[in-house]
């Protein structure tokens, strides 16, 4: 039997593209899933919580966060966004909060509860969930397409929607059906640095300001840092990782991070020096600091890394050490040489390229009843929850499409 639309995938855009297609209209919807288990990467997300959108409700100000997709996303956005995929979860029986930092979670904290939420919803629709089937060949038939997965039989379809995420197969289908790709890099990751001045201060999280050139090509960024014993992560270094991913693999993960520490000019941090060691000439430096946001084992780490005598009191600071220390608090600079650890996310930039896809749609431009969504496309964001809406908006606009073809 032929199937109306076939979908190789079962994460979370594939899932959002089968409920939609089949409550639109369309007969028989399949899912394959290539693993035992489907919406394994839900299942683990957010720390098990799965941040499955983020309270940014303004599209302008949602497409910032996505590196690569920026302007393919307004469109889609513009049918689907955040409100929409809130509202779509809440009235499906999932309780959702808002953290403070806008990030969305089940009100239980627990992603079982979207995965059940999803896979009721698919059972209910009459979906037809298939795992241990990973598609390995698919050919064009004059009736649509033919399935080749492994171990198993034929399934045969007259359309198609690859849901494969970051996995490569994904890539290797669509371009066995003529799409181009773009290389896969990774994104969302740490910087390591072989400097260990800050080794006693890992564990440390506080707002800065930051600067990472790459090959020339500055990107900046503020918000929180986390000191690392390898290095730096925390939001902003992330986000700054997944802008800069691809300078960055292609400088083999050499940069210069340049840090301010303090998220002051230098102006306004020299009189702070000044005012702090006219009125504390007797202290000592290393006890004694003039900034409430610093903590002490990472001023005394700074003071440490520019070698300052830690028994010098405040009167004895000369103009010229003053000026060392005033760079060192508002451009710290560091050598990133490679890339650390993941963070709680990652994400692959790069897959499908995005100017073959009619994202009026998420139809193939190339192949006819080939249809893509979800991560193996050239779109990701940063961490926040934005990776999981963009696989609800395209698995929406996917699933919608293929009813009305
Ligand atoms: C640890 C971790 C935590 C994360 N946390 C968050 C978070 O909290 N919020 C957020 O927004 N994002 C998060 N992300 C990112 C998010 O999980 C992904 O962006 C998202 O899952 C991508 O969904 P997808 O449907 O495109 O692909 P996936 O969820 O990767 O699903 C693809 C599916 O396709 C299957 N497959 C692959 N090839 C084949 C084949 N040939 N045949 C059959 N099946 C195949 C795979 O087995 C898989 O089940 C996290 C990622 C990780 C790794």
């Amino acid at each position: 039997m032929i199937s109306d639309l076939v979908i190789i995938g079962g994460g979370a855009s594939g899932f959002m593209g089968a409920i939609t297609a089949i409550n639109s209209g369309l007969r028989s919807v399949v899912i394959l899933e290539g693993t035992s288990k489907v919406l394994e990467k839900v299942r683990i997300s957010g720390g098990g919580r799965c941040n499955l959108t983020n309270a940014c409700w303004d599209i302008s100000d949602l497409v910032n966060n996505y590196p690569r997709g920026e302007k393919q996303l307004i469109g889609l956005f513009n049918r689907f966004s955040t409100t929409e995929a809130f509202k779509w979860f809440q009235e499906k029986g999932l309780n959702l909060k808002v953290e403070k930092d806008g990030r969305i979670f089940p009100c239980s904290d627990s992603s079982e509860d979207v995965i059940k939420c999803l896979t009721d919803l698919a059972k209910k629709s009459g979906v037809k969930v298939v795992t241990n089937s990973h598609v390995k060949n698919i050919s064009i038939t004059n009736r649509g397409f033919n399935l080749l997965v492994k171990g198993k039989e034929h399934f045969e379809a007259k359309n198609i929607l690859i849901c494969t995420g970051g996995h490569p197969s994904g890539r290797r289908l669509a371009k066995s059906l003529g799409h181009s790709i773009i290389h896969p890099v990774p994104s969302l990751f740490s910087f390591s640095t072989s400097q260990k001045s800050l080794n006693s201060c890992s564990g440390i999280t506080l707002d800065v300001q930051i600067k990472l050139i790459v090959n020339n090509k500055k990107y900046v960024g503020t918000g929180p840092i986390l000191i690392t014993h390898k290095g730096f992560s925390g939001p902003v270094i992330l986000r700054l990782s997944a802008f800069s991913a691809r300078s960055l693999y292609s400088n083999k993960y050499n940069g210069q991070l340049i840090i301010n520490w303090l998220c002051l000019g230098e102006n306004e941090v020299r009189s702070k020096l000044d005012l702090f060691k006219k009125e504390n000439g007797k202290k000592f430096l290393f006890n004694n600091k003039p900034f409430r946001t610093l903590p002490r084992s990472l001023w005394n780490a700074l003071l440490l890394s520019v070698k300052i005598d830690s028994n010098l009191k405040w009167a004895d600071l000369t103009k010229r050490d003053k000026e060392i220390i005033l760079k060192c608090l508002t451009n710290n600079s560091y050598l990133i040489n490679s890339r650390g650890p993941f963070g709680e996310e990652f994400v692959t930039a790069g897959g499908v390229s995005l100017k073959e896809i009619n994202f009026k749609t998420m139809e193939s431009r190339i192949c006819k009843g080939l249809f893509f969504a979800g991560e193996v496309l050239d779109i990701d964001g940063i961490t926040g929850g934005f990776n999981f809406q963009h696989c609800w908006t395209s698995g929406w606009v996917a699933g919608n499409s293929v009813v009305l073809k």
